[in-house]
């Protein structure tokens, strides 16, 4: 996927990032005492720091490929042909009845999910439209990433992707 040599340093800088978070868990898993949480703590704060700079550089470089490709390309035009875009249009939902509150998901990606005023978590009104654009591409890889993390790292294993909430006719 990716060719250039800058690209593949940032890939190797991700997959770094990864594996502080992997050793940061596990070493918390199997600390022997407060000083090993101190600092598998600060490695699993780094490696997620690490991972979210990196992909955000990732995304700038993808982000410019994209624009140099759809100088070139014919993008294929939906509007006002009442193509439904449902299935185009993935968006993370949250079985509540499993949220354990630990907030992950929030931390991990505040503009998608938040936390409202009864306590709960929940999902963005606007979350589609901040993921895809009108065709129902990606408009935001770091964004679709960074949901990605947060269903992975969820407590209650309780949010999934629906392809049916945002049904949007065009
Ligand atoms: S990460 Fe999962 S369990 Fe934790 S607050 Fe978010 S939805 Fe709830």
């Amino acid at each position: 996927m990716f060719t250039k040599e800058c690209d593949k340093n940032i890939q190797r800088t991700i997959e770094i990032a990864d594996s502080m978070i992997e050793l940061a868990r596990k070493g918390n898993d199997e600390r022997e005492d407060s000083g090993c949480g101190v600092l598998y703590g600060m490695l699993l704060d780094d490696g997620f720091k690490l991972r979210k700079m990196a992909v955000m550089e990732r995304d700038k470089h993808i982000e410019k490929e994209n624009k140099r490709a759809m100088t070139t390309m014919n993008v294929p035009h939906l509007e006002g042909t009442g193509v439904s875009l449902s299935h185009f249009m993935k968006q993370p939902v949250i079985d509540i009845s499993q949220c354990v509150l630990c907030d992950i998901c929030v931390d991990v990606c505040p503009e998608i999910f938040i936390k409202n005023d009864s306590g709960y978590i929940e999902v963005a009104e606007d979350a589609a439209e901040r993921l895809y654009d009108t065709h129902g591409n990606p408009i935001n890889p770091r964004l679709l990433e960074d949901v990605l993390e947060a269903v992975k790292n969820c407590r209650g294993d309780c949010i999934s992707w629906d392809e049916t909430t945002k049904t949007k006719s065009v």
